[in-house]
């Protein structure tokens, strides 16, 4: 349903992302790389915030540049960092949201106060922005991509500033979401996604150097030596045979 080909990106004589082809169906898609390694670029692209050197993207079989607001309309996405109205409320930081996504009128008390359960904001709902923590301010993000309940998600590092138990709320969120919907979601940080993810993309210095069922991790390392010392391979491992020192 969503299909890059041959996208690349260049920053003056840096070159971003080389020749990426995938294609997105239903369900997480983690998208998992050190620092550098692309992911925000690639994001921006799928997201029409940004437009690809060469290659394109193409929505149901049309291209995302070409259906414009046809193709935002179906998109949630939760760039790497973001800044909300601080006098707002969290409702009314919502309410504006929904507005933005076209959320018909008489929906959108009933979405907002969908959106706040879901991220666990209910009772904030009435507070002032700026007096939320680092973590509520995420989930109030979270809960902004969620509002026009988009086909398609697209999470920028998501879960950095949530504590572990927030951590583990929004793995729940993305699994219960994940059963009609697309989820790309970046993260440097292996937990985030190892057991949510129904693939796992390995990025590195803008090439996609892997793209398996995370079930299938193990086929990610195809030296036979360094596997053959192991019982099992995890998605750590994968990550530290590739990254190794960036790992956390
Ligand atoms: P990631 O999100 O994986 O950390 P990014 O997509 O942000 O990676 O960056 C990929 C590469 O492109 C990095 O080398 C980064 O320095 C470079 N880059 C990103 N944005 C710009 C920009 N606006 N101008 C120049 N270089 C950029
Ligand atoms: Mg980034």
């Amino acid at each position: 349903m969503l299909e890059l080909k041959g996208v690349s990106k260049r920053y003056g004589k840096k070159e971003a992302l080389h020749d990426i082809n995938i294609q997105f169906k239903t369900g997480i898609y983690g998208l998992l790389g050190p620092n550098g390694a692309g992911k925000s670029t690639l994001m921006n692209i799928v997201s029409d915030i940004l437009e690809p050197t060469a290659g394109t993207v193409a929505y149901e079989g049309k291209e995302i540049r070409k259906l414009k607001e046809k193709y935002r309309k179906n998109i949630g996405y939760l760039p790497q960092r973001v800044g909300y109205y601080g006098d707002f409320t969290a409702g009314k930081t919502l309410e504006y949201f929904a507005v933005l996504r076209g959320v018909q009128k008489s929906e959108i008390a009933g979405r907002v106060d969908s959106v706040l359960e879901m991220v666990h904001l209910s009772e904030q709902k009435n507070e002032k922005v700026k007096t939320f923590s680092g973590g509520m301010k995420q989930r109030l993000g979270i809960a902004v991509t969620l509002v026009g309940d988009p086909q398609i998600l697209i999470m920028d590092e998501p879960t950095v500033g949530l504590d572990p138990k927030e951590r583990l709320n929004f793995r729940n969120l993305l699994s219960h979401l994940a059963e009609d919907k697309t989820i790309i979601l970046s993260t440097h940080i292996v937990s985030d996604i190892d057991s949510i993810a129904k693939y796992v993309i390995l990025i590195k210095e803008g090439n996609i150097i892997g793209f398996e069922e995370r079930e299938q991790a193990a086929k990610l390392i195809a030296d036979e030596e360094w596997s053959s010392k192991k019982d099992s391979i995890t998605l750590e491992d994968v990550y530290m045979y590739y990254f190794n020192a960036e790992a956390e």
